[in-house]
C-alpha cells in the first residue's frame, strides 16, 4: 500500500502554494513532477563525476559511461527488452517517433505504401508521419473511434491491406483517456507482416509497459511523463528492426569509422545516438524507474485505479457537466465540458483556486473535431493525488458554474 503522507513528502514542489492555496497538481498528462532522489542524482551527476560519455579514457569519462549504460539497463528492464541494444535514447516521444518515421521511411516506404494511425493519436504520432508521407507519396490511413472513446477496430482491421507498411497507435489517449487494446492491433498486424510502433507517452507511467509481452516492434516514451527530467526519452525497437534501419542523425559516437571515401557506422543501440547524448537525463530517468519500482507498479495502478472511480464519481454528479472519453477502460484522466462555460475560462478559474489543470485540444486536434468541440478541460490524475483534492476540484468547478449562472 503507498503511504501518501510519505510519498507526498518525496514530491517538494507539491508542498507548494499558488496564489496562496495549496497546489493542486492535474497536469500529469502534460508533465509529472520530480521526487527528490531524482533531482538528486542529477545533481550527483554534475557534482560527483561529470564527463562525457563512451569518449575519454580518465576515471569520471568511465564512471558517467558506466551510470549511462546503467540507465540503459535500468530502462531494458523496467520495459523488458530483450536486450540493451534494442534501447536508444532520444529527446522524447516526439524525438524517437520522428527517429522512426524518417529511418523506417527512407528504408521501407515508396510511394502508394499505407501507414495506419488512430483518429485519437497525440499530434506527435500524425505530423510525423505526414511529413513522411509527403516526402514520399505514401498515404495516411486512420483508425476512427466511436463516441465513448473506443477505436473501432472493425474498421481498423478492414485498413490492414497488402500496401500497409507500419501502424502507429497510442497505448492511452492523452486527451480521453482510453487504454488502447493493443493485442488486437498487433496480432492482426502481424499476421500480415506489418510491425507496429506504440506511443507509450501515456502508457508508460501507468504500469503497462512489457514490450515483450505486447510484442510490438517499437516502443517510444518520454522521461518527463515518468517522474524523471525533461529532454530525455526511449525509442525502443526489436534488434531485427533496428538493425536494419539507417541512422537518422550523424555525428560523433554513432560512428565505426569515418574517411572521406566511406563512414562505417556503429553497432546498436550507438548507431542511433549521435552528439553528446543527454546523459545525466538518462541517468535521472534511471532513477525515476527505481522510484515507480520501488512503489510498486501494481500498488501505483491501484490507487490510481481507485482515484479514477471517484473523481469520476464526483465530476458525473455535477449538473452540467460533460465527461469526454468514456471507455471502460481509461487511466486517471477527466477530459470534460461545462455546459456554456470556455473551457479556458473554467481552467483559469480553477487555477486561481490553486488547482492545475490544462485546457485546449491537448495537442490532439481530430479529437476535439470528432466531437465538434473546440477543446476541453483535462484533470490528469497521478498516485501522488488525494481524494481530498479530487472533491476540491468538485467544489471548484461548481464555484466555476455558480459564477457563470
Ligand atoms: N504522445 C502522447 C500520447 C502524448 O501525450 C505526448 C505528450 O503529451 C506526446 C506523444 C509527446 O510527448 P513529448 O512532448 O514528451 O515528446
Amino acid at each position: 500500500m503507498i503511504d501518501i503522507d510519505v510519498v507526498r513528502s518525496d514530491f517538494p514542489v507539491l508542498q507548494k502554494k499558488v496564489y496562496g492555496k495549496p497546489l493542486i497538481y492535474f497536469d500529469n498528462g502534460a508533465t509529472t513532477q520530480k521526487p527528490l532522489c531524482v533531482l538528486d542524482e542529477v545533481r550527483k551527476v554534475y557534482t560527483d563525476y561529470n564527463g562525457n560519455v563512451h569518449r575519454g579514457v580518465h576515471a569520471m569519462s568511465d564512471q558517467t559511461s558506466e551510470a549511462y549504460e546503467g540507465a540503459r539497463e535500468k530502462v531494458r528492464s523496467f520495459i523488458n527488452a530483450a536486450g540493451r541494444e534494442e534501447v536508444v535514447f532520444t529527446s522524447g516521444t516526439t524525438g524517437s517517433i520522428n527517429a522512426i518515421a524518417y529511418s523506417f521511411g527512407e528504408r521501407y516506404i515508396n510511394q502508394g505504401d499505407e501507414i495506419i494511425v488512430s483518429e485519437m493519436e497525440h499530434h506527435a504520432n500524425i505530423v510525423p508521419w505526414q511529413i513522411l508521407c509527403q516526402r514520399k507519396g505514401s498515404v495516411l490511413k486512420v483508425i476512427p473511434f466511436n463516441d465513448r472513446g473506443d477505436l473501432n477496430l472493425e474498421e481498423y482491421l478492414k485498413l490492414l491491406s497488402p500496401k500497409t507498411r507500419i501502424v502507429a497507435v497510442t497505448q492511452v489517449s492523452n486527451a480521453l483517456g482510453t487504454i488502447v487494446p493493443l493485442k488486437e492491433i498487433i496480432e492482426p498486424a502481424h499476421a500480415m507482416g506489418i510491425p507496429v510502433l506504440v506511443d507509450g507517452a501515456q502508457g508508460v507511467q501507468h504500469g503497462f509497459a512489457d514490450v515483450q509481452s505486447l510484442d510490438c516492434d517499437f516502443y517510444v516514451f518520454s522521461g518527463h511523463k515518468i517522474y524523471g527530467p525533461t529532454g530525455i526519452g526511449v525509442m525502443y525497437g526489436k534488434e531485427k528492426w533496428l538493425s536494419g534501419l539507417p541512422p537518422y542523425q550523424g555525428g560523433g559516437d554513432m560512428v565505426d569509422r569515418v574517411t572521406f571515401e566511406k563512414t562505417t557506422y556503429n553497432e546498436l543501440p550507438f548507431k542511433f545516438e549521435a552528439g553528446t547524448m543527454n546523459y545525466a537525463g538518462a541517468i535521472g530517468l534511471g532513477r525515476a524507474l527505481d522510484y515507480v519500482k520501488e512503489l510498486g507498479r501494481d500498488e501505483i495502478s491501484d490507487r490510481e485505479k481507485t482515484l479514477l472511480a471517484y473523481a469520476t464519481e464526483r465530476l458525473s454528479s455535477i449538473q452540467g457537466l460533460r465527461i469526454f472519453g468514456q471507455s471502460d477502460r481509461k487511466i486517471c484522466t477527466i477530459s470534460f465540458l461545462l455546459d456554456n462555460i470556455h473551457q479556458y475560462d473554467t481552467g483559469m478559474i480553477l487555477d486561481k483556486l490553486g488547482i492545475a489543470v490544462r485546457t485546449g485540444t491537448h495537442c490532439a486536434q481530430p479529437v476535439m473535431e470528432h466531437y465538434g468541440i473546440e477543446g476541453t478541460v483535462r484533470a490528469s490524475l497521478c498516485f501522488y493525488n488525494t481524494i481530498g483534492e479530487i472533491d476540491a476540484l468538485g467544489t471548484g468547478i461548481e464555484k466555476v458554474i455558480s459564477m457563470f449562472s
